[in-house]
């Protein structure tokens, strides 16, 4: 895979894609066997010399301001590097880009206190530590916040929690989770939407125990279910004023869509490359792949799919640059890329054969994330609802949609 400059595209993104693909390339695809496989000897080192090279480049950690060790460059920016950095699913972590981590520094960096960020913001920007962020319920909807059953109660200067959740990412390991609280009163008042509010929980604390490591697509992967009982912090360990749960969510979740759009397009780009190159090399009764019109279709449409999301994506990332509204457009990407990525790997999968469901190509877990991705961060109905809503309220209000923006 190779990048050239994007002609009139701003010199320095294009320096920074240029610098991301040499080190993807060079150094991240030939290794992606050993970064691969938990067992090969000196994987940890392979990782933090890549995380060397990265810092070096001056590409590290594109999500995060300047002033917290990051690049500081914007979205837009961001977006037109990681349709490179994505190529291989092992160059986010390298990159200093870790889900839920990521998300996670976000929001502190935004409601945290000074304390806050001192105890848990530094050491997680420094990889000194990890964190999971636990919202979703069992017993709730999580494609519905404000129906989040687990509470905190007030006593004194502590919240106690109690509550059960499930598919809390990447929490074996990790030092403290963000929870998603409904804050009342004692006498248990309050609950509303306004009740809604992040905790920080240190994992080690007494009550909190994770119950087990939920399965997803057959593998383990830490998303796990965990029981909150009478787990007590001290209150300065609430991010934010009591009753912004909900805003924090939605910073955290609308930049977490727009970072997964951003990297399923270089998975794209990357399924595209292998589905081409196989076509080229692989001769079938009759001929090359490549000669086949089903095939020619495959290649067609997946570029049209890619092209497509990826100018989607860029927009979006301009209207957040920007300071526009961008909840329309990052609910429209977060369904259209999901799915233009679960065709364009579909296809290539098929143009593999077997090769393609096996674990001899990336293709396989590119599938099974790209499904998984229509769910996870708001499934596409719900992301559906709100650009109809969106789009209705202004004609209500007496105006048409601006495509200007
Ligand atoms: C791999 C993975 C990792 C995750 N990581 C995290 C994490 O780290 N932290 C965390 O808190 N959560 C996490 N989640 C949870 C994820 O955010 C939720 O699964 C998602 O918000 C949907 O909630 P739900 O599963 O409760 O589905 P439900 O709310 O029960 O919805 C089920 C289905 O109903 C349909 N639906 C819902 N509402 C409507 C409607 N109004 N109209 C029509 N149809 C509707 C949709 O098709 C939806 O898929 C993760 C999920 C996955 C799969």
């Amino acid at each position: 895979m190779q990048v050239a400059p994007i002609p009139g595209l701003d010199s320095e993104i294009n320096d920074v894609r240029l610098a991301t693909a040499n080190i993807v390339t060079r150094y991240v695809i030939p290794n992606e066997d050993r970064l691969g496989d938990w067992e090969s000897p000196g994987r940890p080192e392979l990782f933090r010399e890549l995380q060397e090279n990265v810092k070096k480049a001056g590409l590290w950690a594109p999500h995060l301001p300047k002033e917290y060790g990051g690049m500081g460059i914007g979205f837009l920016k961001h977006a037109y590097m990681n349709e490179i950095l994505a190529w291989s699913a092992y160059s986010n972590p390298i990159f200093g880009v870790v889900a839920p981590d990521s998300g996670n520094q976000t929001i502190l960096i935004k409601y945290g206190t000074d304390e806050q960020k001192k105890k848990w913001l530094e050491p997680l920007i420094a990889g000194e530590i990890r964190s999971c962020f636990s919202m979703t319920e069992p017993d709730a909807p999580g494609s519905n916040p404000y129906a989040i059953q687990t509470r905190a109660v007030r006593d004194g200067d502590e919240w106690v929690i109690n509550g059960r959740k499930w598919f809390t990412s990447g929490a074996k390991g990790a030092a403290f989770a963000i929870v998603m609280c409904r804050t009342e009163e004692p006498d248990g008042t309050g609950g509303t939407r306004e009740k809604m509010t992040q905790i920080i929980v240190p994992t080690d604390t007494p009550g909190f125990k994770i119950e087990r490591s939920i399965p997803v697509w057959g593998r383990d992967s830490n998303h796990c279910e965990i029981t909150y009982s009478n787990v007590r912090v001290p209150v300065t360990n609430q991010l934010g004023r009591t009753g912004t749960g909900h805003q924090a969510a939605q910073d955290r979740l609308g930049a977490g869509r727009v970072f997964h759009c951003m990297n399923s397009i270089g998975q794209m780009w990357r399924a595209f490359d292998l589905m081409v190159q196989r076509a080229i090399a692989r001769e079938v009764h009759g001929g090359k792949l490549e000669t086949k019109q089903f095939i020619q279709g495959f290649i067609a449409d997946s570029y049209i799919d890619i092209q497509a999301a990826r100018l989607m994506t860029i927009h979006t990332a301009q209207v957040i640059d920007t300071g526009g509204d961008s909840r329309t457009d990052i609910s429209a990407i977060k369904i259209f890329v999901p799915a233009a990525f679960e065709r364009v790997v579909d296809r290539a999968i098929q143009v593999h054969g077997a090769m393609g469901v096996s674990g001899d190509t990336p293709l396989a877990g590119m599938y099974q994330g790209a499904r998984t991705l229509r769910i996870a961060d708001g499934p596409d109905e719900v992301h559906k609802i709100l650009i109809a809503k969106n789009v209705l309220k202004k004609y209500h209000d007496g105006m048409s949609w601006d495509f200007g923006i």
